[in-house]
């Protein structure tokens, strides 16, 4: 059994839908899990309506369904032509009960109207998706993972019952493999004991199909991308970056870690754990080899990978009272970053100071200097960057750190990491 997993991108438009089809007809003969996201920008759309909802815009809640409504049914018209009026009156209700909300008298936190509504862009997506390869000619059935994948009641960011969904889609879900060959499921989202839909954090389609990959036990799962599988570098930052062919879950784990962003860093684990290997491919070249992450670790270290961070802040406190930087003192700092919402990149101390380095653009500074200023002079450099190169030597040494001030540096046995600031 295989697990694929489409995200935003490889659904986009009706060409692209076309094209998944394409790629599982590939594989013709194989059970096949399908999971999938939201259709293009459709999360990042729903997230803005779930603002309107909450801030009483009636004007904006509305114009913005009506614009992922019209994207989905042009796409729709486009995919299925004249065929197109069974998915619609499947979509059609799931649509009026969205713009329905907006008069409904009870409202629950923020967090929970988030997942009811965002994750709608996945079973959405799913429905067109299956209804469109069952006229293409595969033998394809939809399941809600809102049904299967098992959560505590944190619907950002939900924890998985992994006993629960594993028992659920064993019983619930594998045994329909006698009568379809493939099952179109929906990446990202889950539901409570209770019943109410979860969301996964956002990306989290990759992590689905990792769920059902460790509760299926599948043989391997692959990653559908534009690109051509995991590369050394973002092409963003990077010219002429190489393509991994091969590398181990740790080190997959590692660049994860550092701020590489092909998987979604949670992925890993499980597939690690029952040793299921993780293709990632191109969805525009799909015969290609793309990249294999598995158990072995040999081919780690035969290119090495660089990630970027810009837009790095560097601060640094100083206790008032002179106090050396020991435990008491690190504690408090920790507790005072963690009130400001603050993800620390990288860290250090001296005797003296401690020093951190976070996201300029995810911190409020004014709010984080107020949290310290009663007990620490605190001092901060803006607009730096901060350069991780795995299995670095002195000539990639060189190449990042060329005409440029380094403020900080960091390396153990195969990672090197620098915080830079460019030379005016
Ligand atoms: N649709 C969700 C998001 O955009 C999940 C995913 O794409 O992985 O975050
Ligand atoms: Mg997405």
């Amino acid at each position: 059994m295989k697990v694929f997993k489409f995200g935003g991108a490889s659904v986009k438009d009706a060409s692209a839908v076309r094209n998944v089809s394409k790629i599982i007809q590939l594989y013709k003969g194989e059970k096949i899990i399908v999971v999938i996201s939201a259709m293009g920008k459709t999360t990042n759309a729903l997230e803005e309506v779930v603002q309107f909802l909450w801030t009483k815009n009636k004007a904006a809640f509305d114009a913005k369904i009506e614009e992922v409504e019209n994207y989905h049914f042009q796409l729709i018209d486009e995919l299925f032509g004249e065929n197109s009026n069974p998915i619609k009156t499947i979509l059609t209700p799931i649509f009026e009960n969205l713009k329905n909300k907006f008069s409904e008298e009870e409202k629950n936190s923020f967090d929970f109207e988030y997942a009811q509504i965002v994750s709608l862009g996945e079973i959405i997506s799913t429905q067109i998706v299956n209804s469109f390869l069952k006229i293409d000619g595969l033998n394809s059935n939809w399941v809600d993972a809102r049904k299967l994948i098992r959560t505590n009641h944190n619907y950002r960011e939900a924890e998985i019952d992994w006993n629960k969904t594993e028992m659920l889609i064993r019983e619930g879900f594998l045994p329909n493999f006698d009568q379809f060959d493939c099952q179109i499921t929906q990446g990202f989202i889950g539901h409570t004991s209770d019943n109410f839909t979860t969301t996964l954090g956002r990306e989290g389609s990759d992590f689905t199909a990792g769920i059902f990959a460790y509760c299926v036990h599948a043989d391997d799962v692959t990653i559908w991308k534009d690109v051509p599988g995991m590369l050394n570098a973002d092409p963003k930052f990077f010219q002429n970056t190489i393509k991994l062919d091969r590398i181990s879950f740790r080190e997959a784990i590692e660049l994860s870690y550092y701020g590489a962003s092909v998987i979604h860093p949670k992925t890993i684990k499980p597939l690690q754990n029952k040793e299921i290997p993780l293709y990632v491919k191109s969805f525009i070249n799909p015969e290609a080899e793309g990249t294999v992450i598995q158990s072995e670790s040999e081919f780690d270290n035969l290119v090495p990978s660089f990630i970027f961070k810009h837009n790095q802040i560097l601060i640094s406190f100083t206790p008032r009272d002179f106090s050396f930087i020991a435990e008491e003192n690190l504690s408090d700092i920790f507790m005072r970053l963690s009130k400001a919402n603050a993800k620390i990149n990288l860290m250090q101390n001296s005797a003296l100071s401690f020093s951190v380095l976070l996201d300029e653009d995810k911190i409020d500074l004014q709010q984080l200097l107020g949290l310290f200023e009663n007990h620490y002079s605190v001092k901060f450099n803006e607009n730096l960057e901060l350069v991780t190169i795995r299995h670095y030597d002195q000539k990639t040494v060189d190449l990042v750190t060329k005409n440029k001030e380094i403020f900080l540096e960091q390396k153990t046995k195969e990672t090197a990491r620098f915080v830079l600031k460019p030379i005016s």
